[in-house]
């Protein structure tokens, strides 16, 4: 049996990422942020000028990719040539593409493997789109992190990050593999108004509640 796996899913920008961070923190879990992986492979891509929009282009590139999606301490990090990858995962033109990359079977195949191999040496908190939907469909503890779309742009445009969010969740939830959407056995919590520490305080009296 796996260690226990935390699903946290969500719509962009729905503050998730930091709420499972932090949770991570307190359960001593190792934090893993699955949108950095679609969005390493997206940057990639557009790097050695393929078009998104051609599956087959990016699915040939897929077998000798050289990102290494490994872990700093206790948060997952994408390694390309032995440097971690940040600011260049949220550019503009990698938030463009990143759902476009992010609905092809093949990539999503292949990062499912990857996503997995965590859980398999260690408890994590995983947070994403189908994390509880596909990855870990057997978890008992799921949650369903979600605001309303004016506070989600208030929260990006206070990162003062360039992207369109309505975008990209109606691509997220509207493609055949693997859409954004709520398993049915998560818990939904609306974030928006809640402060951090009480979205924080909810889901790990659940998961408290849940392994004792
Ligand atoms: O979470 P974040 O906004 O960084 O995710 C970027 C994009 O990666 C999403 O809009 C989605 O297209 C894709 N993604 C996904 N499945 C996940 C995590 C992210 O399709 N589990």
């Amino acid at each position: 049996m796996n260690p226990p796996a935390i699903a946290i899913d969500g719509p962009a920008a729905s503050g998730k990422s930091t709420v499972a961070k932090l949770i991570a923190k307190e359960l001593g879990y190792t934090f893993i942020n699955t949108g950095a992986m679609y969005r390493a492979i997206t940057w990639y891509a557009l790097r050695r000028g393929a078009n998104p929009a051609d599956a087959a282009q990016i699915c040939a590139l897929l077998p000798e990719i050289p990102l290494e999606f490994g872990k700093d301490g206790t948060c997952s990090t994408v390694l390309f040539e032995g440097r971690v990858l940040s600011a260049e995962l949220t550019s503009p033109e990698t938030n463009q593409y990143v759902s476009t990359i992010a609905a092809i079977p093949e990539v999503r195949a292949y990062l499912l493997r990857k996503q997995r191999e965590y859980n398999k040496v260690e408890p994590v908190v995983m947070e994403g789109r189908d994390i509880g939907s596909v990855v870990f469909p057997d978890t008992p503890f799921k949650y369903f992190v979600t605001a309303s779309p004016e506070e989600r742009a208030r929260r990006r445009a206070k990162q003062g990050l360039t992207d369109s969010i309505t975008e990209r969740d109606k691509k997220d939830a509207s493609r055949a593999c693997a859409p954004l959407t709520q398993a049915p056995d998560a818990l939904l919590v609306d974030t928006s108004e809640m402060s951090i520490e009480q979205v924080v305080e909810r889901i790990i009296t659940d998961i408290r509640t849940k392994l004792a």
